[in-house]
């Protein structure tokens, strides 16, 4: 049984840490008070936005990085999980260096984008692959090549995923608790404004971990004349912290989308080259239709791919849809792509992340139970968080239910304070990458145990 902690003590902790932030990042106050003149709200994206100011980074080597006051941290946020190779790999480096006085862009495939997609179709099993530059791009494609191969509009999700930026996949995600709905039934909710009515309805969301239920809504969906295109999802859920899929699950979902001719997606724009070689698909041992990618693919350059079946891409190929891009395969990413796919995410390379990873994990695990702290830490390949509840997160509901918010608060502040860059927000985990250094983990394990001994004081 956990110890209940004080709430006064965390609220203490917080007011205490967060003076201490501010005092250490006055520099990055001052750059945002120039940088809200015109860049809006002080940040290229909202989520690189934060309260009372942003912290503004200066530069990053290996697995550290400094900040614009000079601070300097060990990354564990890594770029929102894109820089398993870490910080200006030197590999990445100089394929990039040689191939800028060859020109950078010409809105024409280059010999890299071809030798990328041979080694993707390797290591994913799926012959057919395009390119894009964001993760949102290949989810909005993909679920257009599934529209247009199923000639159907609905598509299904599930509740709490995020899958990117376009308005299809902005529905039933962090929205509040109370809206849901019931589990069988949930509600097509947006994910904030500017969303029209007619595409939130097209979207779908059931709970993760729950075939029956997927199941009985593709039942009543296809009895409405509804029957999805297809079922997009993360194998293993990448923003409640790290949830797994439980035993069978990700078969059965298998099993029911081919029954019903629905096109599986597996989103690994977190999950690809960061949990394996071959990340989700790889690990779990399920194949899906299509996956899409992004972030650790091209190596810090912006950088996204679509890999699918030879029957699904047949709509792409015959030109049915139009999937495009000017900037698709650009030259930069493909080489940072290629030269991060045959020199630094190598079968040694997963088995570093897999001993570092087991590391953290188990020694967080190891301070919680020393303190009784209410939670546990979980992980996956370069991937974990220690998820501060009582009880196991398996899907929305559960997370929703049960995250003790003020205290993820206060472990960012913390780490934050403590040389530790971690992720903002309560739904992140840690990305590892393959130059952190096992001295790396260990402090990370330090902090934790200095806070837990602060908790508990
Ligand atoms: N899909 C998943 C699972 C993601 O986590 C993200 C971003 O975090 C996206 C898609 C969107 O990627 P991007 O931000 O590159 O558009």
């Amino acid at each position: 049984m956990a110890i209940t902690i004080d709430r006064d003590r965390i609220n203490q902790l917080i007011a205490e840490q967060t003076e201490l932030l501010n005092n250490n990042t006055q520099k990055s106050r001052e750059m945002y008070e120039h940088a809200s003149q015109h860049l809006s709200g002080g940040v290229a994206s909202s989520y690189q936005g934060r309260d009372p100011w942003p912290i503004y980074i200066s530069s990053g080597a290996g697995d550290r990085i400094t900040d614009v006051d000079g601070n300097e941290y060990y990354d564990f946020h890594n770029g929102f999980g894109s820089m398993v190779q870490g910080h200006a790999h030197p590999a990445i480096g100089e394929a990039v260096a040689k191939r800028f006085p060859l020109g950078t862009h010409f809105g024409v495939a280059t010999e890299d984008s071809v030798l990328v997609a041979d080694e993707l179709a390797r290591r994913w099993g799926l012959p057919k692959w395009r390119f894009t530059n964001s993760g949102s791009e290949s989810t909005m494609d993909a679920i257009r090549i599934a529209r247009a191969y199923t000639g159907r509009d609905t598509v299904m999700k599930i509740f709490g995923s995020y899958h990117g930026h376009h308005d299809t996949v902005m529905v039933s995600i962090g929205v509040e608790y109370d809206k849901i709905g019931d589990r069988e039934n949930y509600a097509s909710l947006p994910y904030g404004a500017g969303i029209p009515q007619a595409t939130v309805d097209m979207t779908v969301a059931v709970p993760f971990n729950d075939a029956g239920a997927m199941e009985r809504r593709i039942e009543r969906l296809a009895a409405e004349g509804r029957l999805p295109a297809c079922v997009i999802m993360e194998a293993a859920m990448m923003n409640l912290g790290v949830v797994l899929p439980e035993p069978g699950y990700l078969e059965a979902v298998r099993e029911i989308t081919a029954r019903h001719g629905i096109v599986l997606i597996f989103d690994e724009v977190k999950t690809g080259l960061a949990i394996a070689a071959g990340g989700a698909t790889e690990k779990f041992g399920v194949k899906p239709d299509m996956v899409t990618l992004a972030k650790v693919l091209g190596g810090g350059l912006p950088s996204g791919a679509i890999g699918g079946t030879e029957e699904v891409m047949a709509v792409v190929e015959d030109g049915t849809v139009y999937q495009v891009g000017t900037y698709n395969g650009n030259p930069l990413s493909m080489v940072a792509a290629r030269a991060s796919l045959e020199e630094v995410l190598t079968p040694e390379a997963y088995a570093h992340l897999a001993a570092l990873n087991d590391r953290i994990v188990a020694g967080c695990q190891a301070v919680i139970e020393k303190y009784d702290l209410p939670g546990y830490a979980i992980g996956i390949g370069s991937k974990g968080c220690v998820t501060f509840s009582t009880a196991k997160i398996t899907d929305y509901e559960t997370f929703k239910e049960n995250q003790d918010v003020p205290l993820c608060d206060l472990a960012w502040l913390w780490n934050m304070n403590h040389g530790i860059f971690m992720t903002p927000g309560r739904e992140e985990e840690w990305t590892l990458s393959v130059v952190h250094t096992f001295e790396a983990v260990d402090e990370y394990v330090r902090v934790f145990d200095e806070l837990a001994a602060a908790l508990t004081a």
